[in-house]
C-alpha cells in the first residue's frame, strides 16, 4: 500500500487519464484554472448528483434553486462583499511574489523555499493591503455606460434574495432549507495547489431557515449530517475532522462556524464550512431592498428566520475524494495504480472487455452485453491492446468492475467479473450480468486502503 499520496500523483493520474487539465494550457496556462475532461465531468457529476440525493431527494424539508450567476449589484452593497469580501495581500518588493498576510505561516519564501515570507534577509514585504476578491464585470453595450456588476463570489445570496419567493410556494415553514449548486468565482490572491483553491469553481450550498429558538440545534444538527456525508461516500474517518472556529476567527455575520476538515496533502486544510449565519442576511435584505424577509405565522405573528449554512466546493470535494482513493500496490510483481472510489462516484461503473479483440464472436458478444448496460448505468467498452493494460487502465480511473468475455462465454454463456478493490474474480451467467452488477454497485461499500496518516 502506497503510505505518501503527494499532490503531485494526484496532479499526474488526472492529466494522464483525462480527469483535469490545466487550463488554457497551449497559450502558457492560466494560473488556477482548470478544465475538466471526460472522467473529471462525470466524477464531479456524480458528487453533485450524491449531495442533491442527500440534500434534497431524501428530505421532505428542502427545495432546490438555481440563482443567476450576475445578480443586481446592490445585493453585494448589502451583504457585505462590495466593503468587506477582502483578503489581506502583501507583497515582496524582493522578488515579487504575492501573498496573503494571514497565510504568511503556510507559504513559502520566493528565493528560499525552506523559509517563510520576510524570514530571508532580502525579503522586504509590503504593508497589507486588503484586496477585494470578486470579479467585475458589466452589463451593456458601451464600456462607458454600462452598469458594474460582479461574478458571484458564493451562490448563497442568490438564495437569500428569493426567501419570499419560495417561502411563498414551497408550502414549507421553518425549519426548511433551499439548496443550489452551481459556479462562483473569486480573485484569489494566493491560488496554488491545484484544484484545491481556483478562481472559478462550483458550490453546493444550503440555506436552512429556522426559528431563532432552535439556531444552536439545528447548526450542530447540520455540522454532523454533513460530516456523515462525506463518510458515507468513502471518505475515511482518519481523514476528516471538524475544527470548531474561536471567537476571532468568525465572520461578521457568524455566531457559530465549524470546518469540516480533510488531511490534504498539503495538511488539514478546509474541505466544507458549517456557520449559524443568524438572521444577517435576511435583515440586510431586508433593509436594503425594502421587501421583509421574514416568516409570517398564522396568528400574523412574524419574525426573521436564523440561517444554518453547509457549504461545499464541488471541485475541492473531488480532490478530497480523489487523495482519498489514490492507492499504489504491487500486484504479482508488478506496480498497480488503484482508484479506490465509492462506486456511486466512480466515472465508469463497469468496463466490457473482450479477452481477444480480434475475435469477432467475443467483440461481438461484449457489444452487445456493453449496450444493453449503457442504458442504466456508465460503462465502457474496449477491445484494444492486452488484457492486462486495459484492466490497468481501468484501475486508474476508478472502474470498481471489469466483465470480461473469453473463450468461455462461446462455450457456456458466462462471463468473468473482476472486483477492482480485492481483484476478485468470479464467473457469472451473462443473461443475469446486468442484475447481477447493479446488486453489487448497490452492496455497502468503505475504502480498503489502511487509516494511517498521511506524513
Ligand atoms: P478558504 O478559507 O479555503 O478560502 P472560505 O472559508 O473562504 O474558504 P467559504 O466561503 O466558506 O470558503 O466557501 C465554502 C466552500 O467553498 C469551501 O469550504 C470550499 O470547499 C469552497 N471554496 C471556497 N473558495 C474556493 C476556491 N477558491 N476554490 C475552490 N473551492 C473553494
Amino acid at each position: 500500500m502506497a503510505d505518501a499520496v503527494t499532490m503531485e500523483k494526484i496532479v499526474s493520474l488526472c492529466k494522464r487519464r483525462g480527469f483535469v487539465f490545466p487550463s488554457s494550457e497551449i497559450y502558457g496556462g492560466l494560473g488556477s484554472s482548470y478544465d475538466y475532461g471526460h472522467y473529471g465531468v462525470l466524477l464531479k457529476d456524480n458528487i453533485k448528483q450524491r449531495w442533491l440525493q442527500a440534500m434534497v431527494q431524501e428530505r421532505d424539508d428542502i427545495v432546490a434553486l438555481d440563482s443567476s450567476i450576475i445578480l443586481h449589484s446592490d445585493v453585494w452593497q448589502a451583504s457585505g462583499h462590495v466593503g468587506g469580501f477582502s483578503d489581506p495581500l502583501v507583497d515582496c518588493k524582493f522578488c515579487k511574489k504575492r501573498y496573503r498576510a494571514d497565510h504568511l505561516e503556510d507559504a513559502q519564501c520566493g528565493q528560499r523555499p525552506s523559509k517563510r515570507p520576510g524570514e530571508a534577509s532580502d525579503c522586504d514585504l509590503t504593508e497589507a493591503r486588503q484586496f477585494n476578491l470578486m470579479f467585475e464585470t458589466r452589463v451593456g453595450a458601451l464600456e462607458e455606460t454600462g452598469v458594474p456588476v460582479y461574478l458571484r463570489p458564493e451562490t448563497a445570496q442568490g438564495i437569500f434574495i428569493n426567501f419570499k419567493n419560495v417561502a411563498g410556494i414551497a408550502r414549507r415553514k421553518p425549519p426548511f432549507g433551499i439548496a443550489q449548486v452551481g459556479k462562483s468565482f473569486r480573485n484569489e490572491i494566493t491560488p496554488g495547489n491545484f484544484i484545491f483553491r481556483t478562481l472559478e469553481f462550483e458550490q453546493m450550498e444550503m440555506e436552512f431557515f429556522v426559528p431563532p429558538a432552535e439556531a444552536d440545534e439545528w447548526y450542530r444538527y447540520w455540522v454532523d449530517e454533513r460530516f456523515a456525508w462525506h463518510r458515507r461516500y468513502g471518505i475515511r474517518e482518519s481523514h476528516l475532522r471538524i475544527r470548531p472556529h474561536d471567537d476571532d476567527e468568525l465572520s461578521h455575520y457568524s455566531s457559530a462556524t465549524s470546518d469540516i476538515e480533510y488531511l490534504f496533502p498539503i495538511g488539514w486544510s478546509e474541505l466544507e464550512g458549517v456557520a449559524n449565519r443568524g438572521d444577517f442576511d435576511l435583515t440586510a435584505h431586508t433593509n436594503a431592498s425594502g421587501t421583509k424577509l421574514e416568516w409570517v405565522e398564522q396568528d400574523g405573528s412574524r419574525y426573521t428566520p436564523h440561517v444554518i449554512e453547509p457549504a461545499l466546493g464541488v471541485n475541492r470535494s473531488m480532490l478530497a475524494f480523489l487523495v482519498d482513493a489514490y492507492d499504489e500496490e504491487v500486484v504479482a510483481e508488478r506496480d498497480r495504480t488503484v482508484l479506490r472510489l465509492h462506486p456511486q462516484l466512480a466515472p465508469v461503473k463497469a468496463a466490457v472487455l473482450p479477452l481477444i479483440g480480434k475475435n469477432e464472436d467475443m467483440t461481438g458478444r461484449a457489444r452487445k452485453l456493453y449496450e444493453e448496460l449503457r442504458q442504466v448505468i456508465s460503462v465502457e467498452y474496449d477491445d484494444g491492446g492486452q488484457i492486462g493494460r486495459r484492466y490497468r487502465r481501468q484501475d486508474e480511473i476508478g472502474t470498481p468492475y471489469a466483465l470480461t468475455i473469453d473463450d468461455q462465454t462461446l462455450e457456456d454463456d458466462t462471463i468473468t467479473i473482476r472486483e477492482r478493490d480485492s481483484l476478485a474474480q468470479e464467473r457469472i451467467s451473462i443473461a443475469r450480468a446486468r442484475e447481477h452488477l447493479l446488486d453489487r454497485l448497490a452492496e455497502p461499500w468503505s475504502s480498503p486502503k489502511v487509516a494511517s496518516l498521511l506524513p
